[in-house]
C-alpha cells in the first residue's frame, strides 16, 4: 500500500478517534514544517468529517531556535496580546486540537537552558488558562506523531535518511494499530474497551498506596488521592464527548496524592526536555517532594525541570502499563514521550490531570488542592517499568493485592 494511502488512514484515525471531529465544528492543527503531509491529510479528514474550518498553526523548529539563540529574554518574555486573543477566540468558538508532534533530537543544544526556561515560563503564564481548558477536558483535543529526518536517524542511526523516515513511519503506524489490512478506527474501539476494563477493576479497589518495585533499585511507595480515578483509552469532553487525547495509547493512570510519595525510582528510559536528553538518572522522594537525583547525562536539564516551579517537584500522574505492549514488544526507543511512555509504566513530574478525581472536572484549583492534586506549569513523564517490576497495590484496611508481576498486569 503506497505510504500515501497509510498516512491518510492515520489521520483518519487521529479525526475519528482522536479528537472524534463533530460536524460544524472549528478544528485547529498545530505542527511543523516537517510534518507537512500528515498535516494536509488531516485537514482533509477534518473537513470529510464536516469540520465548518480548518485552522492550521504552522511553527518551525529551525526558526524557532534562531529565535531562542538571537532575541533578549525580555523580547522572548513577551507573549503578544493577539496569539491570547486568537487563543481565546479558538476557544470561544468550541474548536477541538489535533497536535501534530515531531521533535527534533538535540536541537536545542547549545542554548541558554535559563532563556528557554524563562520564555517557556512567561508563555506557559499568559496561555496557562489554555493549558487549563484542555486538561479540564473542555474541549476534545489529540496529540500524534509523524517523522523528522533527524528524528529517524536517532531512531534508526544505520540506515541512510530516507530509509530512516521510511522505517519510523512503519514504527508509528504499528504503534498506532494502523496496518494494511486493518481498519484502524475499529482496532481503536476494540482497545479503547480493554483499557477500560483495566480502569474498572482498579476504581472498585480504591487502593489506598501502590508499592513500586524491581532488581534496578526502584522502591517506592505512591499515596492515591481519595476518590482517584484510573483513566486511559477514551475521554470524555465535559458535554460528554468521546475522544482519545494520545494516538497511541496503552496507559491506565491516575493521581497521586501530592505529599504521599516516598522512596526511590530508577528511570528504565531516557527523558527529553526542553530538547535534551536525560539519561539514566534516578529520583528520591519524602513526602511527595523530590529530596535527592542524579543523572549521568543532562543532570542540569534535570534541576531545571525539579526546579521549574514549586510543583515540578512532586508527582501529577502515576501511569500502569504492561511490559509486553506493541511499542515494549518492538524493541524500538522511539526517544519521544508519546511512544516511550506507552511502552512502560511511567509516572510525570509536574500537573497532575483534574479528571483524575471523582467531579475533578467541576473543581477549582484550589479544591483540587485540598485532595492533595499537584499543581504545576510543568507535566513530564518518564519510564521506569521493566520486566522483572512488582506492583502491590494495599487497600486502606492494610490487604495487600499483587496488580503486576514480572512487568505485566495479573487483575
Ligand atoms: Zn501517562
Ligand atoms: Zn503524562
Amino acid at each position: 500500500m503506497p505510504k500515501e494511502t497509510m498516512i491518510e488512514k492515520y489521520a483518519a484515525l487521529a479525526v475519528n478517534i482522536g479528537a472524534n471531529v463533530q460536524k460544524n465544528q472549528p478544528v485547529v492543527i498545530r505542527g511543523t514544517t516537517e510534518t507537512k503531509a500528515l498535516i494536509r491529510a488531516l485537514s482533509k479528514q477534518a473537513y470529510e468529517a464536516g469540520a465548518k474550518k480548518v485552522h492550521v498553526q504552522w511553527s518551525d523548529d529551525y526558526v524557532s531556535r534562531q529565535g531562542l539563540e538571537y532575541q533578549s529574554i525580555e523580547t522572548l518574555e513577551d507573549v503578544p496580546e493577539w496569539v491570547i486573543k486568537q487563543t481565546e477566540h479558538f476557544i470561544e468558538e468550541g474548536a477541538c486540537f489535533i497536535s501534530v508532534t515531531s521533535p527534533i533530537p538535540g536541537l536545542n543544544k547549545g542554548i541558554d537552558p535559563e532563556k528557554m526556561q524563562k520564555a517557556s515560563l512567561a508563555r506557559m503564564k499568559k496561555l496557562g488558562f489554555f493549558q487549563t481548558h484542555m486538561m479540564g477536558n473542555k474541549a476534545q483535543w489529540t496529540i500524534v506523531g509523524a517523522p523528522n529526518a533527524v528524528w529517524a536517524k536517532k531512531v534508526f542511526p544505520t540506515k541512510e535518511k530516507e530509509a530512516a523516515v521510511e522505517a519510523l513511519w512503519d514504527a508509528i503506524f504499528k504503534a498506532c494499530r494502523v496496518t494494511e489490512t486493518n481498519d484502524p478506527v475499529a482496532a481503536w474501539q476494540e482497545h479503547n474497551e480493554t483499557l477500560s476494563k483495566h480502569n474498572t477493576i482498579l476504581n472498585d479497589y480504591q487502593f489506598d498506596k501502590l508499592h513500586f518495585k524491581n532488581t534496578l533499585g526502584t522502591d517506592i511507595t505512591i499515596k492515591l488521592v481519595e476518590n482517584h480515578v484510573w483513566a486511559g483509552g477514551n475521554e470524555h469532553t465535559t458535554q460528554g464527548t468521546e475522544f482519545n487525547p494520545n494516538i497511541p495509547t496503552e496507559e491506565t493512570f491516575t493521581m497521586p496524592h501530592k505529599t504521599g510519595t516516598n522512596g526511590k525510582v530508577v528511570a528504565t528510559k531516557p527523558l527529553n526536555y526542553q530538547g535534551n536528553l536525560i539519561e539514566d538518572f534516578w529520583l528520591e522522594f519524602k513526602d511527595g517532594e523530590v529530596i535527592d537525583y542524579d543523572a549521568k547525562s543532562e543532570k542540569d536539564t534535570l534541576k531545571n525541570l525539579l526546579e521549574f516551579d514549586e510543583g515540578s517537584r512532586y508527582l501529577g500522574e502515576i501511569a500502569l502499563i504492561s511490559h509486553d505492549s506493541p511499542i515494549s514488544n518492538s524493541g524500538i526507543l522511539f526517544f519521544n514521550t508519546l511512544f516511550d511512555e506507552n511502552a512502560s509504566c511511567h509516572m510525570a513530574l509536574g500537573r497532575a490531570y483534574p479528571m483524575n478525581v471523582k467531579g475533578g472536572t467541576s473543581m477549582d484549583e484550589d479544591a483540587l488542592k485540598k485532595l492533595g492534586y499537584n499543581h504545576s506549569m510543568a507535566h513530564s513523564d518518564f519510564m521506569f517499568g521493566s520486566a522483572d517490576l512488582q506492583v502491590t497495590g494495599i487497600t486502606k484496611t492494610g490487604e495487600e493485592v499483587v496488580i503486576f508481576k514480572d512487568g505485566n498486569f495479573v487483575i
